[in-house]
């Protein structure tokens, strides 16, 4: 099935790379000690997660005390916004909160309950039409009550990428908290935490070539943080719960990994995806790319069809072959357009024709020029089928 199929979903998800799994085969049934106790099967285990922090701190430019493992992106984010929304305001340092429209619902929808269940109040800063927020807009909002500021490092609909450093200084010249979702970006863009300026930053296992179900949290030495789960003395009590020492061995293996291929990947999809991209806007008339044209991740090519819903766009496409997503995998099934585009300006129903095709690193150029070949078709077929439709050429 895999020699069949063109796997362009990598946004949603990345399989394991192969190095990860033999990294983590030996933590499963062989050295399956907790690292809690004091034994020798227990101390493998903590050492293996020392040395895998060690490895991932390496990549973040931290101290390994700064990196916390947890469950998955969703859990980074909730652990970084509650945990200094809340520490923040039982300082009494204020309750307000900035961040912009575009970001996951991770992020958003726990912005939205503190506001709505904890007292806090938000400015959700614009972005242009390419996706982008100014961070001249962002001090703008900043207020003497505000406490944090999170902006996602790039999103994962559109690809396009945040001036995050330039967000975090910002941030730092008036002591506000700066926490940014690098889930998407982390496989692609540098990953310096002090060259971003941020406190917080966000990562999953699963977009990088690493399993589903281990996420990492970067936390800034003596950064505010009222963890929002209580228990053990696991992770420096910021995220207790006996730990996952198979899956944090893979993620640190897949941290290197990403160091190491970066550069070449990079250069590998972007040309592969600006192939895409100038293929389809040629040869697919009423096609749109959204998204910033060059501030993008090397592996998204996001489009909208006039007069095409996605869902038969996905439909075709999966029977030929090519699986993809529209908009987020995580929103898909909504009636509505994604949050995203709406923020960006792109009127309802042209917003429903939403494909994103995410490049990872097993996509080859024959690849891309099959869905060169065949997605023009699809587009005609669906559009064909729309009476309200009239052809732009
Ligand atoms: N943040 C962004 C930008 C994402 O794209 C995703 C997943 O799609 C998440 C957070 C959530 O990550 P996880 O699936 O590991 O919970």
């Amino acid at each position: 099935m895999e020699h069949q199929t063109i796997y362009l979903d990598h946004a949603a998800t990345t399989p394991v790379e192969p190095q990860v799994v033999e990294a983590m085969l030996p933590y499963f049934s062989g050295t399956y000690g907790n690292a809690s106790g004091m034994h020798a099967q227990a101390r493998a285990s903590a050492a293996a997660i020392d040395s895998a922090r060690r490895q991932v701190a390496e990549v973040l430019g931290c101290l390994p005390k700064e990196v916390v493992f947890t469950a998955c992106g969703t859990e980074s984010d909730n652990i970084a916004i509650r945990g200094a929304a809340w520490a923040q305001q039982q300082a009494g340092k204020g309750n307000h909160i900035i961040t912009t429209p575009i970001e996951h619902h991770a992020v958003g929808h726990t912005i939205n309950q503190l506001c709505e269940r904890f007292g806090f109040t938000q400015t959700v800063v614009p972005v242009d039409e390419t996706g982008q927020v100014n961070p001249d807009d962002i001090a703008a909002a900043i207020r003497p009550e505000t406490v944090l500021i999170s902006v996602m490092y790039a999103n994962n609909e559109v690809g396009t990428i945040q001036p995050v450093a330039e967000i975090g200084a910002l941030a730092r010249a008036r002591g506000i908290l700066f926490h940014t979702d690098a889930v998407q970006a982390a496989g692609y863009l540098p990953l310096d935490v002090n060259a971003l300026n941020v406190d917080f930053l966000a990562i999953s296992g699963h977009k990088i070539y690493a399993p589903k179900g281990i996420g990492i949290l970067y936390v800034r030495q003596n950064s505010p943080l009222l963890p929002p789960y209580t228990g053990g003395g696991h992770e420096g009590k910021r995220r207790p719960g006996t730990e996952n020492v198979p899956y944090i061995v893979g993620i640190a293996k897949a941290m290197e990994l990403l160091v190491e291929k970066r550069a070449a990947e990079n250069a590998r999809q972007t040309a592969l995806r600006d192939r895409l991209i100038s293929g389809v806007l040629a040869n697919i008339p009423g096609s749109r790319l959204s998204g910033h044209p060059t501030q993008r991740l090397p592996n998204n090519a996001s489009f909208l069809f006039a007069g095409c819903e996605a869902d038969p766009i996905l439909m075709h496409l999966d029977l030929a072959g090519i699986q993809a997503a529209s908009g987020s995998a995580c929103s898909t099934g909504m009636p509505e357009p994604s949050h995203v585009l709406s923020a960006m300006g792109v009127p309802h129903t042209l917003g429903l024709s939403a494909l994103r095709l995410s490049l990872g690193r097993q996509t080859t150029q024959a690849q891309i020029d099959t869905v060169l070949k065949v997605l023009p078709g699809i587009i005609e077929k669906v559009r064909s089928l729309n009476p309200a439709f009239e052809s732009p050429v």
